[in-house]
């Protein structure tokens, strides 16, 4: 980073229920920074103004749901991995310039050798959904040694394309042949978001797989639960939420957040 941020926020829509201002808060109290982590609910239409005036004020911050494309289209500057997943969660300023990167792949890595207490590598991950966080799993497994990835989306042609852009080793799959054959199984849906359904029939699964919901709720998610009980080991999107925020973190200020910090506050 070559200046510190002046003002950080958090851009999206519905920000209502997101906990990054509460674990970044929290960090930033923690590093005795005298800022403020804000939530700025922006419609598309006035995406244009806000980054005008966050570039006059050396802003920087994340985006969520639905601008992440938007942003990566808009940098002047992308950090390889963001141009690899097309998508952009976080961004900063430098000499005027958008620069623009996504920590979500650095985040699900985290949560993934958390989960396996291992570096990934000979897997075959079942991946379902098809898009940014979809992508972003995808360039992060790019990197493991000898894995493959299957992915199965509602709509196909979504997949289809997905998988055309990391075709040596991701192919467009169904649920079958998914719940058969992955050892890492990853819901990168918003299915279980605001309801209980699951985006695949724990049942289904081999007894060895391990599972990896990106979604996120106080108390975990129904389908985290679900598949726990059937004895399979499994973990919801909060540590990628925290880790992928560390990252973000680390980008601004060029030091690391006290993890803890963060966790405590969304306890
Ligand atoms: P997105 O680009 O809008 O993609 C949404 C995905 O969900 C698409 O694959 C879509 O399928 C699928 N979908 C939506 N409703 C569905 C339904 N009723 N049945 C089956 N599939 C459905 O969103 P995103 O940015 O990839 O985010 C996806 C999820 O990952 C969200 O829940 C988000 O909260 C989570 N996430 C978590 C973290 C974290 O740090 N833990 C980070 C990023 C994202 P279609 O293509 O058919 O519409």
């Amino acid at each position: 980073m070559i200046k510190q941020p002046k003002r950080l926020v958090l851009i999206g829509r519905s920000l209502g229920h997101s906990l990054s201002p509460t674990f970044q808060n929290a960090a930033l109290q923690h590093a005795k920074l005298p800022l403020r982590y804000e939530a700025l609910d922006i419609p598309a239409s006035a995406l244009d103004d806000a980054f005008q005036e966050l570039s006059l004020e050396d802003g920087a911050g994340n985006v969520t749901v639905p601008h992440k494309q938007a942003v990566f289209a808009r940098c002047d500057r992308l950090i390889p991995v963001a141009q690899r997943a097309g998508a952009v969660n976080t961004f900063w300023f430098e000499r005027g310039e958008l620069i623009g990167d996504n920590t979500d792949v650095a985040g699900f890595q985290a949560a993934v050798r958390q989960l396996l207490q291992r570096e990934p590598s000979g897997l075959t991950v079942g991946l379902i959904g098809a898009g940014g966080a979809a992508a972003a799993v995808l360039a992060a497994v790019e990197s493991w040694k000898g894995c493959k990835a299957l992915v199965q989306n509602r709509t196909a042609e979504r997949a289809i394309a997905l998988c055309a852009r990391f075709s040596s080793f991701a192919q467009p799959s169904d649920v079958d042949e998914l719940a058969r054959e992955a050892d890492l199984v990853v819901n990168a849906t918003t299915v279980g978001l605001r309801d209980s359904a699951f985006p695949v029939d724990p049942s289904r699964l081999r007894p060895s797989a391990i599972v990896l919901d990106l979604v996120y709720r106080r108390g975990e998610t129904p389908w985290v639960k679900a598949v726990r009980a059937r004895g399979l080991r499994a973990m919801d999107g909060l540590v990628m939420l925290i880790e992928q925020g560390a990252a973000a973190f680390e980008r601004w200020f060029g030091f690391p957040p006290d993890r803890d910090a963060m966790w405590r506050a969304v306890h």
